[in-house]
């Protein structure tokens, strides 16, 4: 058995080569590539993608898997924290899921995607839908051809959901939504019947340097380690990991607006420790990267919000940030600024939505994407449906396509069943913070002078380490006790914006 699993290990380091280049290529397409390279960047990355593929779903692979399954159940009865182990079983269900799907066809879909990001690009910069909508009508098409190589499942967005929330259904996150939408619009409603924050002190110009500087050192003191990363600038702010000793985080600054840079590059350096902290003993392995998205975007959404939106957490920067901007911010009371960073309004960007908001943003897209997939709406149609939605649920219409439909990247990277995982996300945060906070109730004080690494290192033992060890809902109830549950988040929202907005 030794045998064949240096065997198996082999492959997988060599395809984990071709993806971590993959990933490098698309790093840089995503930050300093020429435009003129994009379609040989398609070919380029197609063939990557390819190539793996055609490793990852070979009958040597297959074979091994098989031979090695029986030993792996054996090992994981005995010890279901073991990592060979559980390594052939997640590799095993990867195997099955991958090798319905055809490598033209992924090939295929690399090539539609570089095009049709670019194609984004330039519609989000002019404002035009009609220049991205014939790449997403690929895209969705593409997407229905994917749903149709599993068989059949109670919802085929149930297929799309799954690549990237495993085991999670399109049922599940209905009933989750469902029971947090009356929630947060009534909480919504409650602040807006309250006197309203400034956040005039967020909105002067701070030169791009001292934000830049300023988010670098945070990015250092929470735990970020530069010397296996960095950080550059992209249209959409992103993380992306090439395995744990080289992981890159990418952010976009407003000088106009000081929550666009410093909180993204909280967020993404979230993603980024979630990365950084897999086990060694991981590497280059299937088991290496995030149990699933929700799961990633809890780390990230923890440091951003839990920590980085934080009274205790400004106790502790502010005067630094106030050193850093004198004329800005030098005469601008703690409270004043802690309660503009957690202003609560209606907005129309999702990244930029606060978090009493944040959801709706998430319900909305999520229903596009159903409808999408069902075929129940013209594409053409799709800039008019959102501006509706956005008008129905939070009381404002965009004023064009790119503060509309065009905003985010995901559709053109060839994402759909996406979006759900970001709210999932937020609530799995509130969840860990909770749980944590039992066994350490002086975390605040903690964060109050600048230590972090205690939280940092339960979150490595308990999240980081594993990596995709187990599926989301399984390494929830193993951490918290509780699969994933909205009540430890309203429970959170309503004490925080009871505190600032008095209600
Ligand atoms: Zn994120």
């Amino acid at each position: 058995m030794e045998d064949k699993l240096t065997q198996l290990k082999q492959i997988f380091g060599e395809i984990a080569d071709l993806n971590a280049a993959a990933a490098l290529l698309s790093w840089d397409q995503n930050t300093y590539m020429p435009p003129g390279a994009a379609e040989s960047r398609g070919q380029q990355l197609a063939t990557l993608a390819k190539l793996a593929h055609i490793k990852s779903t070979s009958p040597e692979v297959g074979k091994l898997l098989d031979d090695l399954m029986p030993w792996a159940l054996d090992k994981n009865a005995q010890n279901d924290e073991d990592f060979d182990a559980r390594l052939v079983i997640v590799a095993a269900r990867d195997y099955e899921k991958a090798t319905r799907v055809p490598p033209e066809f992924v090939a295929e879909m690399a090539q539609v995607t570089s095009r049709a990001f670019e194609a984004w690009v330039e519609a989000k910069g002019k404002s035009d839908f009609a220049i991205f909508r014939p790449h997403l009508e690929k895209i969705v098409e593409m997407n229905q051809r994917f749903v149709n190589f599993f068989p059949p499942a109670d919802h085929p967005y149930d297929v799309l959901l799954d690549q990237y929330e495993p085991g999670m259904k399109t049922a599940d996150v209905k009933a989750i939504f469902d029971a947090l939408r009356p929630q947060q619009v009534a909480l919504i409603k409650a602040i807006s019947e309250r006197p309203q924050v400034d956040d005039s002190c967020l909105r002067q110009h701070f030169p791009e340097k001292d934000q830049w500087e300023f988010g670098l050192e945070v990015a250092r003191a929470i735990g970020y380690d530069f010397t296996r990363g960095r950080q550059d600038k992209s249209p959409h702010p992103f993380t992306t990991s090439f395995g744990a000793d080289d992981v890159r985080i990418t952010t976009r600054v407003d000088e106009n607006f000081f929550n666009t840079m410093f909180f993204g590059t909280l967020h993404e350096t979230g993603h980024a420790l979630y990365e950084q902290g897999m086990h060694s003993y991981i590497k280059r392995t299937p088991l290496e990267g995030g149990a699933s998205l929700a799961i990633h975007e809890s780390q990230s959404r923890l440091w951003e919000n839990l920590v980085g939106r934080s009274r205790p957490f400004w106790e502790h920067f502010y005067p630094k940030l106030q050193q850093r901007f004198p004329a800005q911010l030098g005469s601008v009371s703690l409270d004043t600024f802690y309660k503009a960073i957690n202003k609560v309004q209606p907005s129309l960007i999702r990244v930029e939505a606060d978090e009493a908001t944040y959801n709706l943003h998430i319900m909305l897209r999520l229903e596009l994407e159903i409808a999408m997939i069902e075929g129940a709406v013209a594409i053409k149609d799709l800039p008019e449906i959102w501006n509706a939605k956005m008008q129905d649920y939070l009381g404002i219409t965009p004023p064009n396509d790119a503060k509309g439909v065009l905003q985010d990247v995901h559709w053109s990277n060839g994402m759909l069943g996406y979006f759900s995982t970001y709210a999932l996300g937020n609530l799995i945060s509130a969840q860990l913070w909770e749980r944590f906070q039992q066994f350490v109730p002086e975390l605040e004080d903690q964060i109050r002078q600048g230590e972090f690494s205690p939280l940092l290192s339960w979150l490595r033992v308990k999240i980081h380490q594993v990596g995709r060890s187990y599926e989301p809902q399984d390494l929830m109830m193993r951490v918290t006790k509780s699969k994933i549950d909205p009540a430890p988040y309203l429970r959170y929202l309503t004490r925080k914006y009871s505190e600032i907005y008095g209600i």
